[in-house]
């Protein structure tokens, strides 16, 4: 960055201020930026490609899901406590 200001007369241009620098410079070599704001060379970048970044949206649900199944009983499955013949651990008395 040249800390001169440039002088003189170019027939069809006028003098503009950075507006982060503020520094005088010839309206013809000002650039406008991403915020809209007309700075010299010197201060312009570009904008980072990073600021467009959307976040993924996270899938939360298992990749295979499945019905919950009905589940059926046979008699002889069913284990009723009968004091008289069993213990409270179903061995026999
Ligand atoms: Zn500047």
């Amino acid at each position: 960055m040249s800390n001169r200001a440039p002088f003189g007369i170019i027939p069809g241009s006028y003098y503009a201020f950075c507006d982060l620098c503020a520094a005088r410079n010839f309206g013809h070599t000002m650039l406008v930026n991403y915020r809209n704001q007309f700075v010299c060379t010197d201060c312009y970048e570009d904008r980072h490609p990073q600021d467009m970044l959307m976040a993924v949206k996270e899938n939360r649900l298992p990749p295979i899901i499945r019905r919950k199944q009905d589940t059926v009983l046979a008699a002889s499955d069913i284990n009723v406590y009968d004091p008289t013949t069993k213990n409270i651990y179903g061995e026999p008395l």
